[in-house]
């Protein structure tokens, strides 16, 4: 079992789900497929986001229990299941210290889809990975030296330092971790008053 961050919720993961006509009657049914759902370590820990499909199968295998459900229901060929909203692992997994790879995804979800310099939010389409320190100028692919931005920012920046081309980080880049992902999963759930719960302690 991986425990990729929000990979199964992205647009992928929805490819995913839309490319699975028997499993989704529905329009209704797909949108449930792909709620997003809480995952909780056996401790009550919140560990992850994932599709309330891969929810509902860690459910069916056993692998985890449902702790509250979305009032949506699922519904297979002979049954309907109760989608659920959060689940727990029912065995309790060692969670390392995450040290997320180091990937444009990452960055984008570390920064939120927002350009650090003008704080414009945009889709992922129309954004670009800035080096902080120009490459050309010893800059490394770090998290440190990473952070999203805006094609027009990108552009006017060029191979400058931030000073020189009189531009502000909005904030520090950072590696991702523990804490990032946290403050993540509160965004996501802030709509969901059934994650808060798990969320803010
Ligand atoms: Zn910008």
């Amino acid at each position: 079992m991986e425990f990729e961050l929000y990979s199964s919720v992205g647009p992928k993961g929805r490819e995913l789900l839309l490319a699975s006509p028997r499993a989704a009657h529905t329009q209704g049914d797909v949108h449930a497929m792909h709620a997003p759902v809480l995952v909780l370590n056996a401790s009550y820990e919140p560990i992850n986001v994932c599709a309330a499909r891969r929810a509902i199968v860690l459910v069916l295998k056993g692998v985890a229990m449902a702790e509250e459900e979305n009032g949506h229901h699922l519904h297979a060929a002979r049954f309907a299941i109760r989608v659920p909203s959060v689940i727990r692992l029912l065995e309790y997994r060692r969670i390392p210290h995450q040290t997320r790879a180091l990937s444009r995804k990452n960055i984008l979800l570390r920064d939120r889809n927002s350009c650090q310099y003008c704080g414009e939010l945009l889709p992922a389409s129309e954004l670009t990975l800035d080096h902080v320190v120009p490459r050309s100028r010893g800059g490394a692919s770090t998290w440190e030296n990473l952070v999203t931005c805006c094609h027009s920012c990108n552009r006017r920046k060029g191979n400058q330092l931030p000073l020189e081309a009189r531009m502000k980080l909005l904030r520090e880049p950072r590696a991702f971790n523990l804490h990032t992902s946290r403050h993540i999963m509160r965004m996501m759930g802030h709509s969901d008053a059934k994650w808060r719960k798990y969320l803010f302690y």
